[in-house]
């Protein structure tokens, strides 16, 4: 069962959407209204970083395409989120993606890639991308900026919007911009306290546990034959809810539901990766 944080009561906006009358609580943005609408930087539990372009609607009266990620219904408000512009416009925004980065383990993108017909493969093979190899620097979680789409989710996640700790921003400019730790330093050496709160939020699996990292590379991860069991942390008394993700009788990740009021998806070491002693023989 999903429950529905609904907040504080709010007036009610009516709009279009796709031809049917739709009626949402005031401030309440377009994408809330959608059902599956394609977005990889918008996370539920952070500010829209209006990043990755590929939730574009089209609104009536408006000269540009507006992120519906961002954009709150307006009364009377006229969207439409399958037209031939829309689909012109994530066409183009997967192909550039795809293009530059690996998208792999991106869930979903294959679909939406299939569903407008984006092919990335036609900006030719000498098209630029962050390819580079993994930063494999600690023994808790791997980063692998080949697969990096600059959503900056992670950035916020450790700085003020959750974490705090700032260990992680964006550095050069252009084509060059990337995540980086300060003056690049492997995470040991950076403000890094290991909460795993960037892997939480990162779209793509350029941010991923160690074990399912490694268990890729061996060809062991396969998702269908994993279970998920969401308990409570045992190493203090603030409660936080984990979500254990079980393959073949071990513990491969952990996370923690975007839902819950204590923790909203964010943990500290202790509960994202202190899970080893449960199976250690
Ligand atoms: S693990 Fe936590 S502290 Fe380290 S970079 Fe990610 S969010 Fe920041
Ligand atoms: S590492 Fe992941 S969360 Fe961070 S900017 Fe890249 S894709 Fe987004």
């Amino acid at each position: 069962m999903t429950i529905v944080d609904i907040g504080l009561p709010r007036r009610l906006v009516e709009f279009t959407l796709d031809g049917e009358q739709v009626t949402v609580p005031e401030g309440a943005t377009i994408l809330s209204a959608c059902k599956d609408m394609p977005t990889l930087c918008y996370g539920d539990t952070l500010e829209p970083a209006n990043a990755c372009r590929v939730c574009m609607v089209e609104v009536e009266g408006s000269r540009t395409l507006v992120p519906s990620c961002s954009r709150k219904v307006e009364p009377g408000m006229v969207v439409n989120t399958d037209t031939e512009r829309t689909r012109h416009s994530r066409r183009l925004v997967l192909e550039l993606l795809g293009s530059a980065t690996d998208l792999s383990t991106t869930p979903q993108v294959a679909d939406w890639m299939a569903d407008v017909g984006a092919d990335p493969a036609r900006f030719g093979p000498d098209a630029a991308t962050v390819a580079q190899p993994a930063k494999v620097d600690n023994v808790l979680y791997v980063r692998d900026y080949s697969k990096c789409i600059m959503c900056y989710k992670c950035v916020d996640a450790c700085g003020d919007q959750w974490q705090n700790t700032f260990a992680i921003a964006v550095a050069g400019r252009g084509f060059d911009a990337h995540i980086s730790t300060e003056f690049s330093a492997p995470l040991p050496d950076s403000a890094c306290v290991y909460c795993g709160n960037c892997i939480e939020v990162c779209p793509t699996g350029a941010l991923s546990f160690r074990r399912e990292y490694d268990k890729r590379a061996e060809g062991t991860w396969d998702e269908s034959a994993q279970s998920a069991t969401t308990t409570v942390c045992t190493f203090c008394g603030v409660g936080c809810n984990l979500t254990l993700h079980v393959q073949d009788n071990e513990i491969v990740k952990v996370t923690s539901p975007h839902e819950s009021s204590v923790t909203h998806g964010n943990l500290c070491i202790k509960g994202r990766f202190g899970w080893q002693h449960v199976q250690n023989p």
